[in-house]
């Protein structure tokens, strides 16, 4: 890829949860790789550590949230929330910096911090947003109460299940959830350029559709964990120890099971999946975040009688190295909540997926991962008869095989992407020269 010649000063502002904290600072690795200076402005939560980041100056803002929105764990409450309260030390930050006459060649600002579309705007600023979920977001949330019925008739999009989808993120019309909507469609058009975690070939009939709507370029530079350094962005302590236990499996033989930074489930549950692992009889790598079943620090929960049925079948970690497992040999499938990141990180190792979605955007993916590639089975509900059943499905019958082999496929795409002068290589080409032209 090309170096940048003029060095130029990008401030990149960061929504502070883990899946969007680590596609940011990939993509802020990469600029800083192309030559750009890079300021990073976080809310305090979830600070990310300066000190795994010496290549950029990170600067707090405020945030004032109270201890019981964070104990909430409403996400759209807390997104519109930041967006309230960080309007001015954002604003007040970004002045400090022009007036110490630090020329910004760009600001980029992850979707859901679109207040700061509004600051860039007011302070002359080019605003670039980096969506880290699926382009195909961008129809469902902002504009999809105007999507004509008649335009979603192409089979890609009637996969998707759009309708579907639409009315269950009507079921909850909070105010909040409005007004996010309507500011964050705003920023979106007001943007001088839409970066997407995504590869083209993954959503090519939603994204012609996207395109029509915003008026910015739409450019899609995943899959990002592959071209950044490697980088720690980890909220949380990962356990190398799953690795050396992953060293001693069969090839393709272990369901590996994550939901993310923050799905949870009850003690119900828990004690569903967990004979549901065992009665499965795969090898299993699971992830029990503490916090993650309600009511449990970490897994008391777990029934008697388990641990012994399991014996050394089964690892149970707080937090994994996720794209080292999802590359490991042993790994031959990934039972996951389908956020976008883990999908994009399953997606380019081939691996086949196991789908529960929880919220937001991992139905859409869902549909994606099980209609339109078809890389993957739902899950239907938590039982534990079910449970066994899907993942010998996925992982040992017969009926697994053109699963397992579409996943192949779609990993060598992937790669495709990544070579020299591929189309993400040429992304970020064209990304640093609309930077450059932006701020002449
Ligand atoms: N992750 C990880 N270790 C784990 C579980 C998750 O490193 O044990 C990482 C995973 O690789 C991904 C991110 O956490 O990059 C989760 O993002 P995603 O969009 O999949 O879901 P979210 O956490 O936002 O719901």
């Amino acid at each position: 890829m090309e170096k940048q010649q003029k060095s130029s000063h990008l401030v990149l502002v960061m929504l502070p949860f883990q899946g969007h904290m680590t596609p940011m600072l990939q993509l802020a690795s990469i600029l800083h790789s192309k030559g750009f200076s890079i300021t990073i402005v976080h809310p305090e939560l979830n600070s990310p550590n300066p000190s795994n980041h010496p290549e950029f100056t990170f600067v707090s803002i405020p945030d004032k949230l109270t201890e019981s929105q964070l104990s909430d764990k409403n996400v759209t409450g807390l997104v519109w929330s930041l967006n309230k309260t960080c309007a001015v030390p954002l604003r007040q930050c970004l002045e400090k910096i022009l007036h110490s006459h630090h020329h910004i060649a760009a600001l980029i600002y992850d979707t859901q911090m679109y207040c700061a579309q509004t600051i860039a705007d007011d302070l002359g600023l080019p605003g670039i947003t980096l969506r880290t979920s699926a382009a195909t977001t961008l129809l469902l949330y902002p504009v999809f109460s105007q999507l004509d019925e008649e335009e979603i008739k192409s089979p890609e999009l009637q996969a998707l299940h759009l309708q579907r989808l639409r009315a269950l993120l009507s079921q909850n019309p909070a105010k909040e959830m409005m007004e996010i909507r309507v500011e964050l469609t705003n920023a979106l058009k007001s943007s001088l350029a839409i970066i997407v975690n995504s590869m083209e070939f993954l959503e090519l009939e939603a994204l012609s559709k996207v395109k029509q709507y915003f008026p910015a370029p739409i450019i899609t530079i995943g899959p990002l964990h592959k071209v950044a350094p490697a980088i720690c962005s980890s909220l949380f302590t990962e356990e190398d120890k799953c690795i050396s236990w992953l060293n001693k499996q069969a090839p393709k033989s272990v369901i590996y099971v994550s939901l993310g930074s923050m799905a949870s489930i009850d003690r119900q549950e828990v004690i569903e999946i967990a004979w549901g692992l065992s009665n499965s009889k795969q090898p299993f790598l699971w992830v029990v975040r503490p916090g993650m079943v309600r009511g449990s620090e970490w897994i008391e929960s777990l029934p008697n009688g388990f641990e012994e049925s399991v014996g050394e079948r089964g690892c149970i970690v707080k937090w994994a190295p996720q794209t080292e497992v999802l590359a490991h040999a042993a790994v031959g499938g990934f039972w996951s909540h389908c956020g976008w990141n883990s999908t994009i990180e399953s997606i380019c190792e081939g691996v086949p997926m196991l789908c529960k979605p929880f919220f937001g955007d991992q139905h859409l993916n869902t549909s994606y991962i099980c209609n339109v590639w078809k890389i993957g089975l739902e899950l239907q509900n938590l039982e534990r008869g079910n449970i066994e059943r899907t993942i010998k499905r996925l992982m040992v019958d017969m009926e697994g095989n053109d699963i397992r082999k579409r996943a192949m496929d779609l990993k060598e795409k992937a790669a495709f992407c990544l070579v020299e002068e591929g189309s993400t290589s040429c992304s970020f080409n064209g990304l640093t020269k609309h930077i450059s032209s932006a701020s002449e």
